[in-house]
């Protein structure tokens, strides 16, 4: 079997929008990357990423510039690839990473290897008739608890109705992140208020504050401590996503959990997270930390290090199908993270679009991914 194809489609829908008075649901992403990789088995392996998807198309379809043979250090990402053997995910990322080093090592470059990488386990699990988290080397459970991911309300009752509303839906866990948050310290601590008391007490509540509001250690210590009342499962994002001595500085002073790492990239970056930054929860966006091929070396510097895995997954059913085989092959996993959004490019990518039970998402048993692209809805939004 040989790689004929690397494509990156660009899609385009409403844009995230939140009622400044009101209770509603932010509509999810407004553009999205997706991957597909052809092979001339008649297998195709996809992935969703949240990026600058054009800058990301670009350095998939860059030419190959490079003219030695296994010098390639410049070359556009499906160059390195046509006319490999899609079943080397472990060659095929070092390829890329040292293919494209000149141009990337991070950001968008490592954010196409990531998409790549995962379409690359979904021909592999298709190929090899199984799921991928079996690919992967484990199936510790057959669902994962989903804690509701959406943006704060900007007032107290909109923070209410929300929740009941999450609860409705059955979810037990509810994060709240963005918005008004670090605007104004009162606000911040009667808008947590009002989510735990909604709650209650059985029902998890998570806080993402956001690291766009500049705030030093110090600050970010008083904010911990201004919720701690309010028990949340963890605190996220507080400081700048390189900051590491400053989140070593948190965390040490804290009993909270403290969580970070969806912007960061490469088993390099993750061991600088949980050996410098100290961090409780290490959170990689498979899509960004270099896809399965990197998450499984992440999972095994977080169990080493006894802290807690929980991907970052805020996209479409794609993405979320992923983290869903990565939490099963996580030993300890806590939860799945489910963007609440009813946008198009949340769910409509994916014939069956996940759904809740009980307060739980189960883990595909299909092939690869184990969720089926809807080629119909990648024709219906794409723009270029
Ligand atoms: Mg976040």
């Amino acid at each position: 079997m040989k790689i004929t194809n690397v494509e990156l489609f660009i899609l385009k829908s409403e844009g995230l929008y939140v009622n400044p008075e009101g209770s509603e649901e932010p509509s999810g992403p407004t553009y999205m990357g997706i991957v597909k990789v052809t092979t001339d088995a008649g297998i195709c392996g996809y992935s969703d990423v949240e990026t600058c998807a054009s800058v990301a198309k670009a350095a998939i379809d860059a030419p190959k510039w490079s003219t030695e043979p296994g010098m390639e250090c410049f070359d556009g990402l499906a160059s390195l690839l046509i006319g490999e053997n899609p079943l080397e995910v472990e060659r095929l990322w070092y390829r890329m990473y040292r293919g494209s080093i000149y141009y990337g090592r991070r950001g968008v470059a490592i954010q196409a290897i990531s998409a790549i990488d995962i379409a690359l386990w979904d021909i592999a699990g298709k190929f090899y008739q199984q799921p991928v988290h079996i690919l992967l080397g484990a199936k510790w459970r057959s669902k994962v608890r989903a804690y509701g991911s959406t943006l704060f309300r900007p007032r107290p009752e909109a923070m209410r109705v929300a929740v009941r509303q999450y609860l409705d839906q059955g979810f037990t866990a509810v994060k709240f992140g963005w918005g008004v948050f670090g605007k104004d310290p009162q606000l911040d601590v009667a808008l947590v208020e009002a989510a735990r008391s909604e709650l209650g007490d059985r029902n998890d509540l998570l806080v993402d504050t956001g690291w766009f509001v500049e705030r030093t250690p110090k600050e970010a210590i008083q904010v911990v401590r201004s919720l701690e009342p309010y028990r949340p499962f963890f605190i996220e994002e507080l400081l700048h996503p390189e900051d590491y001595d400053g989140y070593r500085q948190v965390s040490e002073a804290v009993d909270t959990r403290i969580a970070c790492g969806e912007q960061e990239a490469t088993q390099w970056g993750f061991q600088e997270l949980i050996s410098r930054g100290k961090v409780d929860v290490v959170q990689p966006d498979l899509t960004r930390c270099g896809g399965f091929t990197v998450a499984r070396k992440i999972a095994a510097m977080a169990d080493q290090a006894n802290i807690l895995v929980i991907p970052h997954s805020w996209s479409s059913d794609l993405l979320t199908s992923a983290s869903l085989h990565f939490n099963a092959f996580l030993r300890r996993a806590s939860f799945i993270e489910f963007n609440t959004s009813e946008g198009p490019l949340s769910r409509s990518l994916v014939k069956e679009p996940l759904r809740l039970k009980d307060g739980y998402l189960d883990v595909p048993e299909g092939l690869g991914l184990g969720v089926e692209v809807d080629e119909e809805s990648i024709r219906k939004y794409r723009i270029q």
